[in-house]
């Protein structure tokens, strides 16, 4: 059955009226899938399995940059935020991450509420989000949490609060004798504001027993994200690719994704990465190869009709794979960051000092117009960078 969704998008309709790539017109799969979304259908799993297969990648990564430019033009949007983590203590030993320690380990630390608002501090004046995930504390509760997010709402009232990611609320939840959704309410009354996705691995129960034995089931991610949405929260989801699932394991997951999607609507951005390996538990990885990166995110714009963005997240794939990756369905390239531990403790080196006017200038020297956006989207700004892009005048040959 077609999506009333998308059946009724004006992205949709906007593609009518635009010039069709030639590395697309000349593919019959791709043809195929376009098909599907101008008239109305879905992407099947079916089909995503074959695209993911099959299809030539520059044919791919200008499909989903047509479908991204239907829905925003040349726009790519950043945001000024600033990532703290609460803690790395936590009770799961998740086999690809590199973050938790033991509550023993010497590099184990749990920031306190006065701790956490510090760290914000030196950044409050240009920030609008924060964002602050950590491991599974065994001793914090709800009342903890929210103590925390009254006291950062308290002194940074204009600070949007992104925080906790599923199994994060679940844990809360089972520690502080609440369901699911009594947590997320709670927390919500106190500032929480909307959620990370970070946590969907692989949406496949078989998978996630392997890589995350402990952590939240598919159908609980899934379920807390819904009850987010219910409550008026605007989440994001993601996916860990490149460990030990098939191409059909992930088409599912993004299936799984958007069917959620179809029933509570609060998903503002989808952020898929891959495995980074350092200092992880996953020999048997299938690390994916930045050729796979690129094809992974452009499927992500094509299957994901009722998403409205796709994030390349630059902390986790690098700064010139975003570039290219904005140029193939990506619409998004994350924030500033300020801080980041988590994908640097797996080997990532990229730089988490950046300003406004370096993230501009990334996305302009791809070709594509930098906005600045505030957490949530509803505000947008064109960034006009306060310092000249050098121009170096090349050698005029003959
Ligand atoms: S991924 Fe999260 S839940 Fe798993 S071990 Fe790391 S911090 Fe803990």
């Amino acid at each position: 059955m077609a999506s009333p969704h998308i059946a009724n998008s004006v992205w949709c309709d906007r593609i009518n009226t635009m010039e069709l790539p030639l590395s697309v017109l000349g593919n019959e799969l791709l043809m195929e899938a376009l098909d599907s979304v101008m008239s109305g259908k879905r992407v099947t799993i079916e089909l995503g399995v074959r695209l993911h297969n099959h299809a030539p990648l520059p044919g791919l990564a200008a499909l989903a940059k047509l479908i991204k430019s239907s829905r925003y033009g040349d726009h790519v949007f950043f945001n000024e935020n600033l990532h703290v983590n609460t803690t790395n203590i936590c009770t799961l030993a998740c086999r690809f991450c590199a973050f938790r320690r033991g509550s023993r380990n010497e590099e184990a630390y749990a920031l306190s509420a006065e701790e956490f608002v510090s760290r914000i501090e030196p950044f409050a004046e240009s920030i609008d989000e924060v964002h602050a995930v950590g491991g599974l504390h065994p001793e914090w509760t709800a009342s903890d949490y929210a103590q925390l997010f009254r006291l950062t709402k308290d002194r940074f009232p204009h600070i949007s609060i992104k925080s906790l990611t599923a199994v994060e609320i679940k844990h809360i939840a089972s520690r502080s004798g609440l369901s699911t959704f009594e947590t997320l309410r709670k927390l919500n009354q106190a500032g929480l504001d909307s959620l990370p996705g970070g946590g969907a691995e692989i949406l496949v129960d078989s998978i996630r027993d392997r890589i995350c034995r402990g952590k939240e089931s598919s159908s609980d991610y899934l379920r807390i994200h819904g009850e987010a949405h219910e409550l008026g929260m605007p989440t994001n989801c993601t996916m860990l690719f490149g460990t030990i699932e098939s191409v059909e394991n992930r088409i599912t997951h993004l299936d799984l994704l958007r069917r959620q999607q179809d029933a509570t609507r609060g998903f503002q951005c989808f952020v898929p990465y891959p495995f980074l390996p350092d200092k992880t538990r996953l020999p048997e990885a299938n690390l994916a190869t930045a050729e796979e990166i690129i094809r992974v995110i452009s499927i992500s714009r094509i299957l994901l009709d009722n998403i409205p963005h796709i994030k390349a997240y630059r902390m986790n794939i690098g700064d010139h794979l975003a570039t290219i990756a904005i140029n193939s369905g990506a619409d998004d390239i994350d924030g500033t960051v300020g801080h980041e531990e988590i994908m640097r403790e797996a080997g990532s080196n990229t730089r988490a000092d950046y300003r406004g006017d370096d993230l501009a200038r990334l996305v302009s020297s791809s070709g594509l117009t930098p906005v600045l956006r505030n957490s949530d989207y509803s505000l947008l700004t064109e960034y006009y960078q306060s310092e000249a892009i050098k121009v170096r005048h090349l050698p005029i040959a003959g």
